[in-house]
């Protein structure tokens, strides 16, 4: 599970942190980080991940590799 925000391109514009349906999204020192327990990549809400959809500056909310995949409980 989980997107990251890439802290050294964030603006701070706040832009993701209302559309993030889990509210996974949160302010932290000037800039805006995921909580990856909550982030769901958006399954089961939209079609894509909406902080990548809303965020203005390219490549800044990326999957973190360092967290496993998100499954979807059946
Ligand atoms: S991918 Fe979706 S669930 Fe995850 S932080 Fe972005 S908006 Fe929230
Ligand atoms: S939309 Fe992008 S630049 Fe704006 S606060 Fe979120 S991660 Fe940062």
């Amino acid at each position: 599970m989980a997107f990251k925000i890439v802290a050294s391109q964030c603006t701070g514009c706040s832009a993701c942190e209302p559309e993030c349906p889990n509210v996974a999204i949160y302010e932290k020192d000037g800039v805006f980080a995921i909580n990856p327990k909550k982030c769901t990549e958006c399954i089961g809400y939209f079609d894509a991940p909406q902080c990548v959809a809303v965020c203005p500056v390219d490549n800044t909310c990326i999957i973190d590799p360092a967290q496993p995949r998100y499954q979807a409980s059946a």
